[in-house]
């Protein structure tokens, strides 16, 4: 079995992302337009039509702007914990409200949809409530963590099983303390529910690697406080130190922030 996946935005001005069998897909987060990832599934020869279920991660803007409409407009069931639901249906930034589409998964409960097996995780964040995804299809076992304040046991656990993760690698920490921001504002990013460093990207990828390990992809990556080479090159690094060939023991993808990626088939 193959899986294709594509991410079609990833970081702070939106995230969405792709996975697909031959016949149906599905999407993680929806927090770009509706015409924009109508127009980029069609670009890569995806079907939007046959897009079956989407799972939101946590209720911030930049990840749900568009859910309430592919919803309720395009009756795709959505998909999240209760929390988020609630959540989701306050923001401001969601302007269509989700009502029949309204689907809940519970935190370390498997919900089975077709030739998925998905688990939802806990994630620390800021959000109403924060879910990682642990994917299984087939022999492919791949895991979503982003928007991460800091590394739990539960992502460790649901992580170190994946073949394929994508992670946040959100800022570089001499950048951020340099940088703009206000400082309540930065304080925020490096606190326990803000978001996780390449630094501590980087550790923990190192600390997990296993040799069924194949993809590592590293997402929402903040437009002024990283770059997509130094967020690369952190993690890339780190492994090395431990004997762990990017290229070879495994490939590192830094995604881009508001272009799709290349389109990756996992088997
Ligand atoms: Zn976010
Ligand atoms: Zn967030």
């Amino acid at each position: 079995m193959k899986l294709t996946f594509l991410s079609l935005a990833s970081g702070s001005s939106g995230n969405c992302y792709y996975l697909g069998t031959d016949t149906y897909g599905i999407l993680i987060d929806a927090g770009i337009g509706v015409r924009t990832i109508k127009k980029t599934l069609k670009d890569y020869g995806l079907s939007f039509e046959k897009i079956i279920a989407l799972f939101i991660t946590h209720d911030h803007a930049d990840h749900i702007k568009s859910a309430g409409v592919l919803g309720e407009k395009y009756n795709i069931p959505v998909y999240t914990t209760e929390e988020v639901h609630w959540g989701m249906n306050k923001n401001y930034g969601m302007t269509q409200k989700i009502y029949q589409s309204k689907r809940v998964v519970k935190k370390e409960e498997t919900t089975i949809l077709r030739d998925f097996k998905i688990t939802p995780f806990e994630i620390p964040h800021d959000g109403t409530d924060n879910v990682g995804y642990y994917i299984e299809f087939g022999d492919i076992r791949f895991c979503f963590a982003t928007d991460l304040g800091h590394i739990t046991s539960a992502v460790t656990k649901y992580m170190s099983m994946a073949d394929y993760l994508i992670i946040e690698a959100n800022y570089d920490l001499e950048m951020l303390r340099h940088g703009s921001y206000p400082p309540h504002l930065k304080s925020r990013i490096i606190g326990l529910n803000g978001h996780l460093s390449n630094k501590e990207c980087a550790e923990f990828l190192t600390s997990i690697y296993h040799e069924r390990m194949k993809y590592i992809f590293l997402c929402h990556l903040s437009r002024d406080n990283n770059h997509p080479e130094l967020a690369f090159k952190t993690i890339e690094y780190s492994l090395l130190q431990n004997d762990i060939r990017v290229g070879k023991d495994v490939e590192l993808v830094a995604l881009k922030r508001s272009h799709p990626s290349e389109i990756y088939f996992f088997e």
